[in-house]
Parts: C-alpha cells; structure tokens; sequence
C-alpha cells in the first residue's frame, strides 16, 4: 500500500532523500556547508524511528557540541513527538562516552562515582608530579604537559602504547604520564582525554561487552565528522562492525580542531574501513545568499589541501558582503553595536531582524571585551557562548569542591582547594603534612585527616579546626541522602561559613553571592548531585544557556554548525586572524586551517556577512599597528563591497585586481590625502600581499603616522627609565607629557616620542 511520502521527506532534494532512505549499510555524507548535512542526520534519525527500525535507545548519536545535541533532541522530538526522550545515546563524544565509562568503571579501577577534572585541577596535579621528580616547572611548565597528555590521548595512546619518540623534559614524559595516570586512579578521578581512552581501554579488552555495545547500537549518526580525532576514530570503529549501519555527516574544508588531533583522514578513511559505504554528495546550499558563498567558495579556494567540491544557491537575494577598516578596537565595537541597533529597525517592508538572529564571531576569545563592554553600555542584550565561563568563576568552583568532597571522599583536589577556605586556621603547612602522609599511607586525604586529628602530629589548635572540618563533612554527607542537592548546597555554604566570608568582601562579594545564587538556581534543573557535577565538568565552553532574545558572541570554532541571518566577523587582521601563533607553529598548514576557520565563519551567515579589521589594537597591554588580513586580500569583489573610516582600506583589499575601482571611488573620510592612503600605496608598490616580513618592514617603518594620531597609547612609564625606540635606539625617559615622552637618546639626542613605539628595556 502506498501510504505517500511522510512529511519529514517531503521537502528534500534527491541526494539528501538518498541519505536519509539509505538506513542499512554505512554512509558517508561529504559536502559542504549549508548543503543539509545535519538536517539530513536529524531526519534519517526521525525515520529510523518512525519506520519502526530501532527504538530510541538502540541509536547512538555523536555531535560534537552539548547545544548541538539539544537541539538534535528537539528537532526530533518536533518531528515524531515524546517517544525521543528515549535517546538515551545522543550527545557528544565526551558525554556518550562518560556513560560508558560510568557502568564498567572497575574495569579501569575506578569507581563509578569517579570525579571528572577540568584543566585548572589538572595542572595542579601536575606540578606536583614535576616537582617532585625535582623539574624546572618554569622551563617544563604544568601546562605545557598537560597539553601534551591531552594530545597523546587523543592518539589513542595509554602511557603502555606511547611511542617512544614522544618525550617531555628530556626523557621524563612517559615515567611522568605513567605517575599522572596513577594519581588520577587513587584520586578515583579522571581527565576529559580519559573519557574516550579508558572506553578503548575497556571495549579492546572486553570483546564480550564490545559485541553487546555492537548490538546494541543499531545505528550509528555522527556529525562534524571531519573534526573527530584518533580516539573518537577508534572508539567509533570499536562501536560499529564493518558492514554497520553507520551514517557520518562532514566536510573536509570545515576541519578546524587540527590542534586536538582531529584527522581529515578519517574521511578519507571511510571507504576503505566500510567496505561498499555509500557515498553521497550535496551540493545546493540552502543557507547563505550567493554572495555570501561566492566570497566563501573564493576564500577556500586558496587552500591547495581539499577534496574540492561544487556549491551553489537559488539565493541571489542580499547585499554584498561588507568589509570594513576601522580606527581600532573600539571603533569596531561602536560600528558593529550600531549596526546591531539599525538591523533591528524595520526596512523597506520588512522587519528588523531579532538580537539572537545576530552573532558576533570571533578569532580569540580577548576579541570579546570590546563588545561585551559597549553592548552593556548601550543596554544590547547579549550572551558569551563560551566566554568567561561562569563554571570557572573562583567561588563556583569552591562551592563545587564542597560538593564533590561530599559526594567522594577520595577527591583530594577539591580538599585542597577548600581545606582552609574560608579560613579554618588550617595552614599550608599542615596541608601538606596532611597530603603527604596521605600519600605515604595511600589513602585520600580525608581519611589522612582523620587519622591526624587523634595523634599528636598537628598542634592542637589545627586538630580542632580539622575535626570540626570532618564532622561537617560527615553530618553533610548524611544529610544529602534525603535533601534536594540544591537545598544542600545552601545549607553548606551557610554552615561552613563561605557565605559569611563574602559578605564580610565589600569589593566583590555581592557579585560572587549573586554567582553563588545563579548556581543554586542552576542545579535545579538536575535530578542528582551526581547528575549535576557530571553535567558541569562536561559543559565545554560553547554550551552557556542564552537568554531569550540576545545577540550572540562566541568564537569561530564554537560556532560550527549554527546559523544566523547576520554574521559580524571582525579582527580580520594579521597576526590575529589569522593567527600567529598558529602559523608560527605550523606553517602552511596552520595557515591552511585558519583559513577553514574563514570559511566556517562566513558560511555562517544567512542572509548577511559583515568583516572589519582594526588599523591599531591593544594586544597584551599594548598598542600595536595592524595590518588587514590576507584573508581580506583573498575576498573576490564581485562580492565584496568595502568602505573604509580611515583611508585605511586601501592598505588591503586585493589592492591590484581592485585598483581601478579605488581610483575613481572617493575614499571615506580623508580621503587619499589620508595617512593611511598614502601607506596603501607605499604598501601596494613595494610588496606582494602575502609577503608578511614586508608587510612588517612597512609597518615598522610608517607605524609613526599612526601612532601619532593614536588617543589611547600610554604606559606606566618613569622618569630616568631605560627605553628602545625602533628608530633612535637607547635612551632615557626625561619628561612624560600624557602619552608623549621627551626622551634624551644616546645616539639621535633629545626626541620627543609616542609610548607605543618605546620599549622598556
Ligand atoms: P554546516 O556544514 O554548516 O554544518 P549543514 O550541511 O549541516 O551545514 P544544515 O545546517 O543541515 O547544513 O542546513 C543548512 C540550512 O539549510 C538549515 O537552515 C536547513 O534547515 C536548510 N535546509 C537544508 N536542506 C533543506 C531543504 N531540502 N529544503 C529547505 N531547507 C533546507
Ligand atoms: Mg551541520
């Protein structure tokens, strides 16, 4: 009987039917963005379900962000109702894994209550390994190792599969990875990297329980394929059997976790790990206007590593994209604020546009200060995708190691950070007697403690404190078992005095009250205590709750896979996007990447892209003259309209293939008399636009001519201090005159200088 098309697949082009109805065998969706992929998923998703194939809990679902899943989750539960609560498998790596990992714990000897710790923790354990195998935890920073770790973990490799080649300070690495790996399991604890390492662990060794997961898990959906690592690689190929029903959505031009290890090549791999997978391509982007993807499908293009593709649009609506030079950072806040303010004005017939259907993205997250500043000032409802992350907040965390004691007396991290906060009269000194006698003993520093309180090791005053200190934690712990957790929390705050001590902070402790009580409010969404600490040490960056109607601010890479009808991307400028650290570090590649950021950034937008840069940017507390990015140089004009508040524009923009048109269009403001007119063109003759130590040279050379114009520059700067100037060479600092120094020179004699261009030596 032919009961018609169902609604879902209605309104579906061929190829994306195509990967919908393909349910058996394994797919590979390769295409690029805004081609459907992740509508694709959700409704191959909706149609495994609906056509009775699998019930909901036989599906395992990856995508690669926490807000990706929710609104996975309810899409589905749109498209086939309340029976998608059942997907008890759909999440990120990290959270399907953790559940993994929670039911066969023992099997890596840790507890099923085990503590997830974040970086800050992490490093801490760290320095303590280093120093006590006595290395320079400046030269071999805490940091740097945990890095490390982080990247060998997510190759898949335990301390036992470490190749030899990988080292940390001079042959210490693998010894040092080996005690980390220890420490976490008398902690009961582990790390993100963990997650999916103890899951190979357990799912290679236990073929039995690897065959049930098999089974289990009908079908497998995975988004943003191109961006899993080995470890997510190897886990999911543990998961799937060669012929298995595996469907996985990317696109290799939006590969932009390089520095977490994520291998293009496992798409590549694909076909020859699933034998006879299908593999389908799309190619009508559904998103963006034709402009926005004509400068998109232009930028990528420059990157010689691509498989290549094929996009187009119906769209042929929309303006240009819109690019920008501004004076500085603040200027570029105070035009994209007022842009904000006019897209949401009604315009010729149609309506303005909403704050949340307007997203700011950004290369670094220290890009984001400006805009959160004058958003405040202008009363712009906003949110920080991921920004200064409420979770990391010093009095959220005190009160999360209050709670993690509470619910595991092992975790001797969150002991530490709370032992004498507020102050108990516990002094560091005891601190580390008690750790160190629990590390003698190989107990937790709980059960140190109470060994301590009834021996004469500790002065009396110090054993009062800590009995104290355990009988609250016994009467807590007890009381937890029939109260709400959150009505806990308040309980603990109060008895343990925290509450009081910031009361009695008259600079922050009202914020940090107001935080705490944000907190409490947070739990409430979480059945347990237990839930709860598992949901925030898997909340990563991208997943604060926004507020209603709210402009949103985030990095590119948090924005992968979202969409807005208006895109604001500034700071296109060298040195921050791309980023130098990332070519310095990796070269080509790392250039190659941070153009993939470009392009995702872009494709973003909907209906409207909006790129700036900054002539002058304070980096690290100082004013630096910028120069736009090559990206911008690499946009295509057909679709690219550009305006300039300084002249400045024409330092960039593709200057020879744009040059006619520059010629007959009067320049903004200044007009080509204006400094930085006259240094596009000093620019635009003397060197080609990726030429980077020349665009350096002439920065160098005619960083005067804005510095001297420039209102923000100043320093801390004395009387008699020795200072290098680029042009006039040592001197000392004779007379500060705001932001100009007279400084008397050893060689040029008396100058008088802008701060910006002097440094302390
Ligand atoms: P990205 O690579 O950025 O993750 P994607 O390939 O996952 O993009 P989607 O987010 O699934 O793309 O789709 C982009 C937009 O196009 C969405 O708004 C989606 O609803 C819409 N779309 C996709 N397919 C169709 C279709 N057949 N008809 C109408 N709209 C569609
Ligand atoms: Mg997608």
């Amino acid at each position: 009987v032919d009961q018609g098309t169902p609604d879902y697949l209605a309104g579906l082009n061929p190829e994306q039917r195509e990967a919908v109805e393909t349910t058996e065998g394994p797919v590979l969706v390769l295409a690029g963005a805004g081609t459907g992929k992740t509508r694709v998923l959700t409704t191959r998703l909706a149609h495994i379900l609906a056509t009775g194939r699998a019930r909901p809990w036989e599906l395992l679902v990856v995508t690669f962000t926490n807000k990706a899943a929710r609104e996975m989750r309810e899409r589905i539960t749109a498209l086939i109702g309340p029976s998608a609560e059942g997907l008890r498998w759909l999440g990120t790596f990290h959270s399907v894994a953790a559940q993994i990992l929670r039911r066969h714990a023992e099997l890596v000897g840790l507890k099923s209550s085990f503590t997830i710790l974040d970086t800050d923790d992490q490093e801490r354990l760290l320095k303590q390994l280093l120093e006590a195998a006595n290395i320079d935890t400046k030269r071999w920073t805490p940091k740097s190792l945990s890095g490390l770790i982080d990247h060998w973990k997510n190759r898949g490799w335990t301390p036992e599969k470490l190749p030899p080649s990988e080292d940390f300070a001079n042959g210490k690495g693998h010894a040092l990875y080996a005690a980390y790996q220890a420490r976490l399991a008398t902690l009961n604890a582990c790390d993100f990297g963990d997650l999916l390492l103890h899951n190979l662990t357990i799912l290679s060794k236990h073929a039995d329980l690897a065959e049930e997961y098999r089974r289990r898990f009908r079908y497998i959906l995975v988004d943003e394929y191109q961006d899993t690592n080995v470890a997510q690689y190897l886990w999911l190929r543990l998961l799937s059997s060669s012929t298995g029903n595996v469907c996985c959505v990317g696109d290799d031009d939006q590969s932009i976790y390089g520095w977490r290890g994520a291998e293009v090549d496992n798409i590549l791999r694909f076909e020859k790990d699933f034998p006879g997978a299908r593999i389908v391509k799309l190619e009508r982007n559904y998103r963006s206007t034709s402009h926005i993807l004509g400068a998109a499908s232009a930028l990528i293009s420059a990157n010689k590593d691509r498989l290549g593709k094929t996009l187009w649009t119906e769209d042929q609506s929309g303006d240009k994209v819109r690019v920008r030079g501004v004076w500085d950072g603040e200027a570029e806040s105070r035009l994209i604020a007022d842009e904000i303010e006019t897209a949401r004005r009604p315009h010729a017939g149609e309506p303005g546009l909403k704050y949340k259907d307007m997203a700011v993205l950004v290369r670094a997250s220290f890009q984001m200060r400006a805009f959160e500043e004058r958003f405040v000032l202008l009363a712009i409802p906003y949110v920080v995708i991921g920004g200064p992350r409420f979770f990391e907040r010093a009095e959220i965390r005190d009160a999360h190691a209050y709670l993690r004691l509470i619910q595991s007396e092992d975790d001797d991290l969150a002991f530490e950070r709370i032992v004498n906060v507020p102050k108990r009269g516990i002094g560091e000194t005891s601190v580390q007697k008690i750790l160190q006698i629990a590390r003698h003993n190989g107990v937790s520093a709980m059960t140190a403690v109470r060994d301590l309180i009834t021996s004469d090791e500790l002065q009396a005053r110090t054993r009062t404190a800590l009995s104290t200190f355990v009988r609250d934690f016994d009467r807590w712990r007890a009381l937890a078992a029939d109260t709400r957790h959150w009505s806990l929390t308040e309980i603990v705050l109060e008895e343990s005095g925290y509450t009081d001590m910031q009361k009695a902070d008259r600079t922050t402790g009202q914020t940090r009250l107001d935080n705490l009580k944000e907190l409490v409010q947070a739990m409430q969404s979480f059945e347990t205590l237990g839930a709860y600490l598992e949901h925030v040490s898997l909340v990563m960056d991208l997943d604060r709750g926004a507020g209603d109607d709210a402009v949103q601010i985030m990095t590119l890479h948090g924005a992968k896979g979202l969409e807005f009808p208006l895109v604001f991307l500034p700071g296109w400028e060298e040195g921050v996007f791309p980023s130098q650290r990332s070519i310095d570090e990796k070269g080509e590649k790392g250039l190659e990447e941070e153009r993939r950021l470009a392009y995702v950034g872009v494709t973003r937008a909907k209906q409207d892209a909006r790129i700036s840069f900054a002539a002058n940017r304070l980096v690290y507390g100082r004013w630096t003259s910028q120069l736009p990015s090559r990206f911008v140089d690499e946009l295509p004009m057909a679709h690219v309209e550009a305006e300039s508040d300084t002249g400045y524009y024409g330092a960039s923009a593709g200057m020879k293939e744009a040059k006619s048109r520059w010629d007959d269009t009067p320049v903004f403001g200044s007009g080509y008399s204006s400094p930085g007119w006259q240094r596009a063109q000093a620019y635009t003759a003397k060197q080609s636009p990726t030429d980077r130590p020349a665009r350096k040279a002439l920065i160098e050379g005619e960083g005067r001519l804005i510095a001297t114009a420039d209102p923000k520059a100043g320093g801390n700067w004395a009387r008699g201090e020795r200072v290098f100037h680029q042009k006039f060479g040592y001197g000392n600092v004779r007379v500060i005159e705001g932001n100009k120094l007279l400084i008397e020179f050893e060689k040029a004699g008396e100058k008088r200088v802008i701060d910006t261009f002097v440094e302390k030596v």
